[in-house]
């Protein structure tokens, strides 16, 4: 069971069989379905729908396609998803889905097939009012476009509130490509004026340059926030210049060209851990790569004040221990990236009431949803003396819960 969950239960003192309805899925869903390869070899493919809870709403989660995606790690994800979108409250409950297999070595051709046949081989429980997929590792808006022509051939009429993440011209959403980012960057401002700190001068060191970590330094960088060095997979990289920090248009434009921050003009190359660990004044640490890259070891040299975590799970057990007790705030992953999941739900309402909101509509409705979740959060963090990670779990608790009817 997961700790986080626990932790939150004992503190509000929930009963151990509420406990239990909060940990299981309440449907696992396998699937096997063969697929005839640009070859010609028939091949078998498995995939997986974990649907933990709708009690606040259809399940919502994301479906990826990896080599390492088992019923194991789609659970845990379907759990996670339950939780987050309780923290933001939107109506919906949690779920996610995936099929094994690497992807990479697919053709066009082969990654549609077996997308359409695990479509159909889950088509009975997804659906615009029972479980709406979306984009997640390795599966795209092109991935989500297949999987609503598929559903909505089986159920004979255009269907695109079965899946969010979808192409513009489709039905997707204004806004969605920088949603996580924006997200975050809203939550980390509402956050640094419950401390009463000043944005402007606030400098940020930021691990992973993709779409969360290059959205999130532009979107800082035009607020006024000084971003001061960041890592891709390849190298990490500080400002010379400590005053002014990175310009951070140009080495997106480096970065496009070039493939890497590496040696980037302006810069000094430094190691992935010098970043985590940055000597230089950096008040903020953004996490915006893989799960676990932090570990107890860093967490003891950590010179940053808050900790935003974009990227999900990126820090391994042990670690929120250590910083709590050197009082370094951590804005937990199920808030801090959860303006995606929002404004996936903002493109599910449009397809369901046949709208088009304009891209200032869609921030603005994303702004009142994550400064109310932020202020939540703190409210219940402060209520119950516990961090921010266990107070978003001890509001998700109760906001599901409260929904319970035995
Ligand atoms: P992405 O693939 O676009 O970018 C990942 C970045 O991390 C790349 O720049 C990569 O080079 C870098 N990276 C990989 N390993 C690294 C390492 N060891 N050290 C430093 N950098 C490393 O992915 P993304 O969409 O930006 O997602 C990033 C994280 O945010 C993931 O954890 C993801 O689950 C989470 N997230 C993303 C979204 C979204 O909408 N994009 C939503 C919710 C959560």
């Amino acid at each position: 069971m997961n700790e986080t969950l626990k932790k939150a239960a004992q503190i509000i003192k929930l009963k151990k069989e509420y406990l239990e309805i909060l940990a299981k899925p309440q449907r696992v869903v396998m699937v096997n379905f063969p697929v005839k390869m640009d070859s010609g070899e028939i091949k078998m493919f498995s995939g997986y729908r974990v649907q933990h809870s709708n009690l606040r709403g259809p399940f919502k989660g994301g479906i990826r396609y990896h080599l390492g995606t088992d019923m194991a790690e789609v659970s845990e994800l379907a759990f996670w998803m339950a939780i987050k979108c309780a923290v933001v409250g939107i109506p919906y409950g949690g779920g996610k889905g995936g099929i094994t297999v690497n992807s990479k070595i697919l053709s066009l051709k082969e990654l549609e097939k077996i997308t359409r046949a695990y479509t159909r081989a889950i088509a009975d429980v997804i659906g615009p009012q029972k479980d709406i997929p979306a984009p997640d590792v390795y599966t795209d808006a092109r991935v989500m476009s297949w999987i609503y022509e598929e559903y909505s051939k089986i159920v004979g009429k255009k269907t695109p509130a079965v899946v969010t993440g979808k192409p513009i011209k489709l039905g997707g959403s204004l806004g969605r490509d920088v949603a996580t980012a924006l997200g975050g960057v809203y939550v980390l401002e509402e956050i640094v004026k419950l401390q009463n700190w000043q944005s402007k001068k606030l400098s940020v060191a930021i691990q992973g340059f993709g779409n969360a970590g290059m959205n999130a330094a532009l979107l800082l960088a035009e607020r006024g926030f000084k971003i001061l060095a960041v890592a891709d997979s390849q190298a990490a990289i500080i400002s010379k210049n400590l005053k002014e920090g990175l310009n951070v248009k140009k080495l997106i434009e480096f970065k496009k060209r070039t493939g890497s921050v590496k040696n980037f003009p302006g810069s000094k190359n430094i190691s992935q851990k010098e970043l985590i660990c940055i000597q230089a004044p950096v008040d903020i640490l953004i996490p915006a790569a893989l799960g676990g890259l932090i570990t107890v070891d860093d967490a003891k040299k950590i010179n940053a004040k808050i900790i935003l975590e974009l990227a999900n799970g990126p820090l391994k057990n042990g670690v929120d221990e250590i910083l709590e007790k050197r009082k370094i705030l951590v804005i937990p992953d199920i808030l801090a990236n959860a303006g995606g999941v929002t404004v996936s739900y903002f493109e599910w309402l449009q397809n369901l009431k046949n709208q088009h909101w304009s891209k200032e509509k869609v921030f603005d409705e994303l702004k009142k949803t994550m400064d109310k979740a932020t202020r939540d959060i703190w409210k219940t963090k402060q209520q119950y003396h516990t961090d921010l990670r266990v107070a978003a779990y001890i509001l998700a608790i109760q906001r599901i819960i409260k929904k319970l009817k035995i």
